[in-house]
């Protein structure tokens, strides 16, 4: 039996003051929830502020990237020792919005900030291995653009995403999958229920190719893409959606605690 895990995707929102307020109003309402993994991945600079908040509770604390580097001449970037140090269990690695499929130089700056990042499959695969080798959970993202699914490519590319992000990874069992269809992130449109519980079988069953069906059984797969309250119990019943990747629903406390609550 699979623990549901539900994680807060927080992206580039909250100072340290509202991170903790957040917090403080969150642990009473999902206080007597004990068979979920909660996680808040909170921006870089209320990692700690978050651990400290969350104290003594169920609540663990995840990054929204981590660097393969451990330390050197590296500047801007924060590696998964410094994410231990701060308090982190896991770290979100690939999220469509850092991957270079968006990582066009000509990118107009003003006008679209999410095209300068450049994640690539090989920098996944870089980050999830120097994420296990600090003791870090990756929350790995894969999932099709529009343009991708229209196309009638949807299963190949995600294939292929977690193809990529395992190579040379002995440890499977331990990570996480996020399914995060790239047109239903903050778009308020929702996988088709049977839809999204399809693709997360595939990627169980490109795991278990690879890595054997023990490896399959035990990886957790998540959704996301506009994961709400009044969708959320839906979703969590596919026999393959152990939990949800949640964002703009995981700003408020009660908005993500009636998600957590489903779960449980
Ligand atoms: C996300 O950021 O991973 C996400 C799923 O966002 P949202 O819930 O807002 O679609």
């Amino acid at each position: 039996m699979r623990t549901p895990v539900i994680a807060a995707n927080w992206k580039l929102n909250k100072t340290i003051g509202e991170a903790r307020d957040f917090v403080q109003k969150f642990r009473p309402l999902i206080k007597d929830v004990t068979n979920v993994d909660v996680i808040i991945c909170p921006v870089f600079t209320s990692l700690h502020a978050v651990h400290e908040a969350a104290a003594d509770s169920s609540i663990a604390v995840g990054a929204q990237d981590v660097f393969w580097k451990d330390n050197g001449a590296y500047t801007g970037e924060v590696s998964a020792p410094l994410l231990k140090d701060a308090g982190c269990r896991y770290v979100i690695v690939g999220h469509s919005e850092r991957r270079g499929r968006f990582g066009v130089p000509e990118a107009d700056l003003e006008g679209d900030a999410g095209k300068v990042f450049g994640d690539s499959d090989a920098s996944v695969n870089h980050k999830i291995k120097a994420a296990q080798a600090h003791g870090l959970i990756p929350i790995i993202c894969v999932g099709e653009t529009l343009a991708e699914r229209e196309a009638g490519n949807t299963d190949a590319v995600v294939e292929a995403q977690v193809k990529a992000a395992l190579q040379d990874i002995t440890s499977v069992d331990t990570v996480i999958f996020a399914y995060e269809p790239v047109w239903a992130i903050g778009t308020g449109k929702t996988c088709d229920t049977p839809e999204a519980g399809r693709v997360c079988g595939h990627i169980r069953n490109v795991i278990g190719a690879m890595s054997g069906e023990a490896a399959a059984n035990a990886v957790r797969i998540q959704y996301g893409g506009s994961v709400k309250a009044a969708n959320a119990a839906e979703l969590l019943s596919q026999p393959d959606i152990d939990g949800a990747l949640v964002g703009g629903a995981s700003l408020e406390a009660d908005t993500f605690a009636p998600i957590v609550t489903a779960a449980a």
